[in-house]
This record gives structure tokens, sequence and C-alpha cells, in this order.
């Protein structure tokens, strides 16, 4: 089982598309671990993004993401890290193949409603950042066996 973070990003949030996107990842399997509505305070945006630290795009990036409320989740699942960004599509929405949730919703790089963590370090890192050990809910649902092997 792998653990993943997801961030609905204000867009997202202001667009009403947190539904939409949980939902995706619910129907696909996927089983919710960690959910919080937030304000993301600027230090942890900063740790958050710290390998963008330098970049153009970095300071616009960190304004728009502590902008206003998101929606940060943990997603859990037989390869959920990867299954996750492939269902989030490419970072930059003009290459994001239709059906993915940025070739669906999103236009511009700058605001491409979802981030997800990109390999199993910086899902570890990430989620440590956003959730205490306690705010994990470890559940069974009756469907799991359906997403195991
Ligand atoms: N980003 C941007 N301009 C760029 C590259 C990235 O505004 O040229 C933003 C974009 O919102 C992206 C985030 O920075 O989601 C983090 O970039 P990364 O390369 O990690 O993409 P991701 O992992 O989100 O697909
Ligand atoms: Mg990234």
């Amino acid at each position: 089982m792998e653990r993943t973070l997801i961030i609905v990003k204000p867009d997202g949030v202001q667009r009403g598309l947190i539904g939409e996107i949980l939902g995706r990842f619910e129907r696909r399997g996927l089983k919710l671990a960690g959910l919080k509505l937030m304000r993301i305070p600027r230090e942890t945006a900063e740790r958050h993004y710290a390998e963008h630290a330098g970049k153009p795009f970095y300071e616009g990036l960190v304004s728009f993401i502590t902008s206003g409320a998101v929606a940060v989740g943990v997603v859990e699942g037989l390869g959920a890290i990867a299954m996750v960004r492939a269902m989030m599509g490419a970072t930059n929405p003009a290459n994001a193949v239709p059906g993915t949730i940025r070739g669906d919703f999103a236009v511009t790089v700058s605001y491409n409603v979802i981030h997800g963590s990109d390999g199993p370090d910086s899902a570890q890192r990430e989620i440590a950042l956003f959730f205490t050990p306690s705010e994990i809910v470890e559940y069974e649902r009756a469907t799991d066996r359906w997403g195991t092997e």
C-alpha cells in the first residue's frame, strides 16, 4: 500500500471542484486516509515547495497556494502515488490529456487545480508536513478486497 498527498489548490476550491476531484479518487477505488480544509501558512507552503525555491515561478506559486482555502488529502492504495499523478495529468494543462483532472478542468500552468506527490520520498515528506500521525485514519472498507492482490 502507498500513501500520497493531494491538494485541491485555491482555484479548484473556488471553482467548486473539491467533490469532483475527490470523487474521482474514490470511484477509482483509492481510499482517503486523511482530509482537511485549510489555509496553508506561508512557512508550510515554502517548505512544501522548497525544491522550486529560486525558480522564476516560485514566488507566484507560494502566493497562490496561500491565497485561499485548499483541501488537503492523503490518498491510499496500491500504486497510489503514480496512479494519482496519472489521474492529475501533465503539469501544464496544455499538455494534459482529456480525462485527466488537469486535462478536464485547467488551462494554465499557474492555475492547474491539483497537487500530487511525485514519488515515495516526496509523498512521505509532504504527508508529514500537513498531517500528524493521529490525523491519518486507518479503517477498513467493505470494498477494500477489490483493491488488493
Ligand atoms: N508551476 C508554474 N510554472 C512553471 C512550472 C510550475 O506555475 O513553469 C507551478 C504549477 O502550479 C505546478 C507547481 O508549480 O503545479 C509545481 O511544479 P512541479 O514541476 O512540481 O509540477 P507538478 O508536480 O505540480 O505537476
Ligand atoms: Mg511537483
